[in-house]
């Protein structure tokens, strides 16, 4: 038996003798019944769920899995048995931090890791990891010998958009060395035990739950899942003990190469298990031991640019400018303009550059581009993207759009030399870059003279802006000739599509029937394809020949029939990533719906995470369905079940964000003013039959329609 071999069942059977212990013990303390979960999930122990089908609600239901765990170690020196005791420790690992849950709520306060990561935070990563804008999940544990090596290779994750989870010391070393923490910064620590890396495992774990509809108890498919489409590796830093290394046999039945930055010469596994004794060499390693690539955007700025950038906020007492609407006037504009009238990479400052000694200036944004088949459709596309690229510099943060603006840059980016012309350069080359199929010539002019920029807004923006409003709310359904699939989402839930129509935005919220016809535009043969809309078969449930020949060619036979505004018969598909989720719930013969930052309660007994859970993975499943923000104000919304009016409950937050289109759609559709008031929400109950009292007070129209079921 190689010395390998020989540590990972020394490992294996160590964390089983410890997880027994802490079994029995917590049930001679607490009782079988005890109930033990991890918090914010609808996947029980996930690894354990996924693996064999079993729900642990309860301490008295971990001695089987013990069992279980224990079978997985057969102590026999072939490859297969030690990847099989890698994934006991990785059981193991689960049920020790499980029941860290049992002993308090928040098991992790004090410490600087967050433990447990929530479905919620699973779904809302499917967009970034299909679209690549986040190419890879690393996992970084241990301590490394000196702190920089570890800061270097985190720093290089962060600026490539990577996804990094610490685990153990490494934490402290990387925060010291000035990198900074948080799922916003894709710089992620867990925790500092080492069973912690079970919390990047059931993030996986439940990746395949609930985007590849796994079947529970698939353990076979699960590993297949985890080694074709979750593209995450293991860097560990320092001396590892045997528990490190069964972990990371653990790691590499899961599909994730584990790179160490020791020498265990001819005990390598090449491909799964390799030595990267030099740090400098070690990021390029794991890429390419994961085959992940990375587009290297070199941008002639003076500071990072990097997606992980994008969440960083700028304090009032660290910024040196600020552009802000409520102060100064600003807008950000991208048109279409006549070929002969623009300069090609021009780019111009009009007025004081940012080192003029002021702290608040105007800025009016104008980028004008013109190409051979660019349309007036896609300004507005194009448009949105310059939230996400002023963000993507470092030192700087960007929230809202057109007139509505703020713009902040650190004092920090401001010394290593990033002035408003710089903005002009970011703009430039991600429309070359990202739109160079529609656009041949890009000219950007940043306006900070007050009366130049005050020109801009009224003469040019605003009645730009006008004009598009009106043209999406005349664009219905009925007035276009073609819908568009969308199938990014493939890459994890392998048969599920989105059919994307004026009324109907993509489920993630992220793909608009303008962004799909971009899409297709830039790139012919990718995810958008057109669906034409010829043979309608039944108007109220939206059911179209065209369509379900779309699905089924794009789901790859997994799907025949597709309705577009049914959530009863024959709904369209979830992938997992939706912003909202919507369910029907019979006491009060009406729908409730519910976004993903909501955590609580809701009527229906289950809580977002729950009803997330019964649909996913590309699966029909009529009564609930995923959907965008922007979905629940469209006159299409369940309109086979008597549309909008069905809505009874949402969380306030939710309610109030869509208040105003929702309001518009009820009065135009059903005559009710202000029916947002008549719509429930946490602050008015979560129980069905004070729901139902609460809905017969304010005469909720769903009280009387046809029974919904
Ligand atoms: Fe995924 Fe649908 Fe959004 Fe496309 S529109 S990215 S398939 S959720
Ligand atoms: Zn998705």
């Amino acid at each position: 038996m190689s010395a390998l071999t020989d540590l990972i069942f020394a490992g294996s059977n160590a964390v089983a003798g410890l997880t027994e212990k802490a079994v029995a013990d917590a049930i001679a303390k607490h009782g079988e019944d005890a109930k033990v979960a991890f918090p914010d999930t609808a996947y029980f122990f996930p690894t354990i769920y996924a693996a064999t089908g079993v729900k642990v609600a309860k301490l008295g239901d971990l001695p089987a899995c013990v069992n279980v765990l224990k079978s997985l170690i057969t102590n026999k020196p072939e490859l297969g048995d030690a990847l099989n005791a890698g994934l006991a420790t990785a059981v193991g690992a689960e049920i020790l931090e499980g029941l860290k849950y049992l002993e308090s709520a928040n098991p992790y306060e004090g410490d600087s890791g967050i433990g447990f990561v929530p479905d919620p935070i699973i779904r809302s990563l499917g967009v970034p990891l299909v679209t690549g804008d986040i190419p890879g999940v690393a996992v970084v544990l241990g301590k490394a010998e000196s702190a920089q090596d570890v800061v270097g290779v985190v720093k290089d994750y962060q600026s490539k958009g990577l996804m990094t989870f610490l685990v153990g010391d490494v934490i402290e070393q990387v925060a010291e060395g000035g990198v900074k923490l948080g799922l916003e910064f894709r710089v992620v620590p867990l925790g500092h035990d080492v069973t912690s890396v079970i919390h990047v495992v059931t993030v996986a774990v439940r990746a395949a739950l609930i985007f590849g509809s796994l079947q529970p108890g698939d353990l076979a498919g699960l590993l297949k899942y985890t080694k074709e489409r979750v593209p995450a590796f293991v860097n560990t830093f320092g001396p590892i003990d045997e528990v490190v290394v069964s972990a990371g046999a653990g790691a590499i039945a899961l599909g994730f190469p584990v790179v160490t930055d020791i020498d265990l010469g001819e005990n390598q596994v090449p491909g799964a298990l390799e030595s990267e004794t030099d740090h400098s060499l070690t990021v390029k390693k794991s890429l390419e031991l994961r085959g992940i690539k990375i587009k290297v955007k070199e941008l002639p700025i003076p500071v990072a640019f990097a997606s992980a950038f994008e969440g960083e906020i700028i304090r009032k007492k660290d910024m040196k400018v600020e552009f802000y609407s409520g102060k100064n006037v600003t807008c950000e504009l991208v048109r279409m303009a006549d070929p002969d009238s623009i300069e090609d990479h021009r780019i111009v400052v009009d007025g004081p550059e940012i080192d003029s000694g002021e702290v608040e200036y105007p800025l009016a944004t104008f980028v004008e581009v013109a190409g051979a088949k660019m349309q007036a459709d896609f300004e507005s596309v194009i448009e949105r993207h310059i939230h996400a690229w002023f963000n993507y510099m470092e030192g700087v943060m960007h929230t809202g759009q057109r007139n509505q603006v703020r713009i902040r840059i650190s004092k920090d980016a401001f010394d290593k030399g990033l002035r408003l012309h710089h903005f002009g350069e970011v703009l430039y080359a991600m429309i070359m870059d990202e739109f160079d199929t529609v656009v041949d010539k890009c000219q950007v002019t940043l306006v900070t003279d007050p009366a130049k920029a005050e020109h801009i807004l009224k003469d040019i923006a605003t009645p730009v802006y006008n004009q598009r409003d009106d043209r999406l709310q005349s664009m219905t359904d009925e007035s276009v000739d073609t819908f568009y699939t969308c199938t990014m989402c493939q890459s994890f839930a392998p048969s599920h599509v989105c059919i994307v129509t004026p009324e109907r935005l993509g489920l993630c919220g992220a793909v608009s029937w303008l962004d799909a016809k971009a899409t297709n535009e830039l790139n012919p043969s990718g995810p958008c394809q057109i669906v034409t809309k010829q043979h309608m078969i039944d108007e109220r449930t939206g059911r179209y020949e065209d369509v379900n020949e779309a699905v089924k060619q794009y789901s790859h036979g997994a799907l025949e029939n597709v309705t577009l505004y049914s959530l009863l018969e024959d709904p369209m598909t979830s992938c997992g990533c939706f912003e909202c989720i919507c369910g029907i719930i019979p006491e009060a013969n009406g729908l409730v719906i519910v976004n993903r930052e909501y955590s609580g309660m809701t009527p229906t007994g289950m809580t977002f995470g729950e009803l997330a859970s019964m649909t996913g993975g590309g699966v029909q499943t009529p009564g609930f369905m995923g959907h965008g923000r922007h979905f629940i104000s469209s006159k299409k919304f369940a309109r086979a079940e008597g549309g909008v009016e069905r809505i009874v409950w949402m969380p306030k937050e939710l309610k109030d964000d869509v208040a105003e289109r929702l309001n518009r759609t009820a009065k135009e559709l059903c005559g009710i003013d202000n029916f947002t008031d008549m719509i429930a929400d946490e602050t008015v109950t979560t129980d069905p039959a004070e729901l139902v009292d609460f809905l017969t007070e304010k005469g909720h129209p769903a009280l009387t329609m046809d029974p919904i079921m």
